[in-house]
C-alpha cells in the first residue's frame, strides 16, 4: 500500500489513535507521525514505546506542517482542542475526528477552523472497553464500518483521500449525514451502553442484599453487560451529554417496549413473549450473516472485543 499522507498528527493518544497509528504503519499509509496527549504520563508512554515519530507537549506543536490531523479525544473536548490548533493548521490540511457523536462535534469544531482547511468528521464503529496508548492494535478496524460525515461543501479530493486512508486500514467506509448517524448509533451503540450501565448498577444495589452472589454466579448475559459497562466513563459521559435528543427518543421507545414485556409477563401472555424473542433472535442471526460478529460461544470477542 502506498503512502496517503506525508504527515499525520494525532491529538489524543488512546485506544483509537494508537490503533490507527498501528494500522496505518502496517499498511505504510502515513509518512511522519506526530502525536500529543493531555497528560505528561501518556506522552511519556508514547515516547517510550515509539508510538509516534514525534511526541509534542502541545496540540499546537503537533499539527505543525501536518496534512491530516485526527482528533482522538472525548467528544466534550473536541471544541477546546480545535480552538487550540486552529491558528497553527497548514492551508489545505484535512482535520478529521473519530468522535462517537457527530452533530455536536461539528458544531464545536467547525467555527475554530480557518478557511482553506478541510473538516471531514468520521466515526470508526470499532472499539473495546480498554483505553489508553497501550490498548490499540492494528486489526481493530478490519471489516468494521467507518462512517464519514461530509457536508455539501466538502472538497471531493480531500474526501476521497480520507476514504482511501480508512479503507486501507481495513474498514468498510460509508458516507452518512450527521443526524442519521446520531440516531442510528444511539440505537446500535449508545443505548445498549446506557442499558448495560443501568443493569450493572441494579446488580450492584442487589449485591448488597445477596452479598457476593452477583459476582460468583454471574452468567454470560450479565458478564456481557459488565464488559460493556467497563467502558471509559469520560467517553460515555460525553456521548450522552452531546447526543441528548436521540437519547431521549430511544429511551422513550425502550421504556414503552419494556412496559409491553412487563404487561405480557403480568398477564401470562406467553405468545407475545415468544413472538417477541423470535423476532429479536433473527436480528442476531442477521448480524452474524453480515460478518459483524461470529457465532462462537463467547460471541467471538476473545481478548479483543468489539464494543462500539
Ligand atoms: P482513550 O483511550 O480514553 O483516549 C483518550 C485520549 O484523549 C487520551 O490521550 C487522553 O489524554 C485525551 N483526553 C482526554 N480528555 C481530554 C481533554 N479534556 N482534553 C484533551 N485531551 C483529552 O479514548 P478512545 O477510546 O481512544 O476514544 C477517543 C475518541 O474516539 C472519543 O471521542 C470516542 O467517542 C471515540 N470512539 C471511541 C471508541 C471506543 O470504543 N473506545 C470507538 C469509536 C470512537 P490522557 O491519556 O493524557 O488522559
Amino acid at each position: 500500500m502506498s503512502q496517503i499522507y506525508d504527515r499525520v498528527a494525532y491529538i489524543g493518544l488512546g485506544l483509537i489513535a494508537s490503533s490507527m497509528i498501528h494500522a496505518g504503519r502496517r499498511a505504510g499509509l502515513q509518512g511522519d507521525i506526530a502525536g500529543t496527549a493531555r497528560s505528561a504520563e501518556t506522552r511519556a508512554i508514547a515516547r517510550e514505546d515509539g508510538l509516534c515519530d514525534i511526541v509534542t507537549d502541545t496540540a499546537a506543536e503537533a499539527v505543525k506542517d501536518a496534512d491530516l490531523i485526527v482528533l482522538c479525544v472525548p467528544v466534550g473536548a473536541m471544541g477546546h482542542v480545535a480552538q487550540e490548533i486552529g491558528p497553527h493548521l497548514k492551508p489545505g490540511a484535512t482535520v478529521t475526528d473519530v468522535g462517537s457523536v457527530k452533530r455536536a462535534v461539528i458544531e464545536a469544531v467547525k467555527p475554530h477552523l480557518p478557511e482553506g482547511v478541510h473538516f471531514i468528521p468520521a466515526h470508526p464503529l470499532a472499539g473495546t472497553e480498554h483505553s489508553g496508548p497501550r490498548s490499540g492494535f492494528a486489526e481493530l478496524f478490519e471489516n468494521r464500518y467507518t462512517l464519514i460525515v461530509p457536508d455539501g461543501e466538502t472538497d471531493p479530493a480531500a474526501l476521497s483521500k480520507l476514504e482511501r486512508f480508512w479503507a486501507a486500514m481495513g474498514a468498510n467506509v460509508e458516507i452518512m449525514d450527521p443526524e442519521h448517524h446520531d440516531l442510528t448509533l444511539m440505537v446500535t451503540s449508545h443505548a445498549p451502553h446506557l442499558i448495560a450501565y443501568t443493569m450493572v448498577g441494579v446488580a450492584d444495589d442487589l449485591r448488597r442484599v445477596t452479598d457476593s452472589e452477583v459476582i460468583k454466579y454471574s452468567a454470560a448475559g450479565f458478564r456481557d453487560f459488565t464488559r460493556i459497562a467497563a467502558s471509559d466513563p469520560t467517553m460515555w459521559r460525553d456521548v450522552f451529554l452531546n447526543n441528548k435528543d436521540a437519547t431521549m427518543e430511544i429511551l422513550g421507545r425502550f421504556i414503552e417496549e419494556l412496559m409491553s414485556l412487563q404487561r405480557a409477563i403480568r398477564t401470562s401472555d406467553g405468545d407475545h413473549l415468544h413472538a417477541y424473542f423470535t423476532r429479536t433472535r433473527a436480528i442476531r442471526r442477521g448480524i452474524i450473516e453480515a460478518g459483524q460478529d461470529t457465532d462462537a460461544p463467547d460471541f467471538g470477542r476473545g481478548a479483543k472485543g468489539a464494543v462500539e
